[in-house]
């Protein structure tokens, strides 16, 4: 492992134009859970319940969704970035990241210091709520609180619309902004770190390949293996944060020699 660490950091202090990937896994070492893993949501959830069109048309399919986000929603404003974000912060600030991408929902790479224009969000983000008629923006908090008082399926003040928090849900539209910018970004840049990712999940399972035909080393952290891991330069399986925090620093003792 300690070679491989070594020559991570060496790809980083070599790099200009890094992208990192994030996935759920980047984010369990704040006790959030990811979704696959035993123990994560889809043990105690069905994902079928969950599709956008559901939500559009059924108050029961709306209803379990608020009971899920609602649970979910609770564990993520308390947690606190773990060494993968404060390293990937640490990245910024010695000017070597071009962006990071993140199929995450939770704000970790806002709260540990990443500027909001190198921050990528896939999917959307939890920490606020719209209306999916109006476009009327709330706070995810005042509508926490509704839920936890009783409202089953919050709705908009000034139109009566559907509240959904601004994720992107299973047969919803990817953000077509982001989605092209994460693909440009991941073709330019010359190392591509994917942290905590099973790579399964579209687009996500098509970014390193881009990164790849663009030329950038591909580096794979993640606790199991991913369909990608043949054709990476580098894979560490193991604990992330654990892994990020070595590796940043040999980084810090080779930039200060
Ligand atoms: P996933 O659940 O498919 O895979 C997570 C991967 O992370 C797994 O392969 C697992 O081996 C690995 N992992 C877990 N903990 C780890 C750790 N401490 N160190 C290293 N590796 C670890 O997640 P995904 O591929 O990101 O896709 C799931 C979807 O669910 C995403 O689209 C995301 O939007 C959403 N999601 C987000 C959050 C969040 O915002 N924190 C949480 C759960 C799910």
């Amino acid at each position: 492992m300690e070679e491989l660490i070594e020559t991570v950091a060496e790809f980083i202090v070599r790099s200009r134009r890094i992208v990192v990937f994030t996935g759920a896994g980047a984010s369990t070492e704040s006790g959030i859970a990811d979704f696959r893993s035993r123990g994560g949501i889809w043990d105690k959830y069905n994902p079928e319940d969950f599709y956008f069109q559901k939500f559009l048309t059924n108050e029961e399919s709306r209803e379990k969704y608020w009971q899920m986000s609602t649970e979910v929603y609770e564990s993520l404003k308390k947690a606190k970035p773990n060494p993968v974000h404060l390293a990937i912060a640490e990245l910024e600030k010695l000017d070597k990241l071009d962006c990071v991408i993140t199929q995450n929902i939770d704000g970790l790479h806002h709260k540990a210091g990443n500027s909001r224009e190198k921050i990528i969000e896939l999917h959307g983000t939890a920490l606020s709520v719209s209306c999916l008629s109006c476009r009327r923006k709330y706070d995810r908090d005042e509508v926490q609180e509704r839920i936890l008082n009783g409202v089953k399926v919050p709705r908009c003040d000034d139109c009566e619309g559907l509240l959904k928090p601004d994720t992107i849900s299973f047969g919803q539209a990817m953000p077509e902004r982001e989605t092209n910018e994460a693909y440009e970004r991941s073709f330019g840049s010359d190392l591509f770190v994917v942290i905590g990712s099973s790579l399964v999940v579209q687009p996500a399972a098509t970014m390193p390949v881009r990164a790849k035909q663009g030329g950038a080393k591909l580096v794979i952290i993640n606790r199991d293996p991913t369909p990608h891991d043949s054709y990476a330069d580098v894979v560490i399986n193991g604990v992330a944060g654990e892994i990020m925090a070595r590796i940043l620093g040999k980084v810090r003792e080779t930039i200060r020699h």
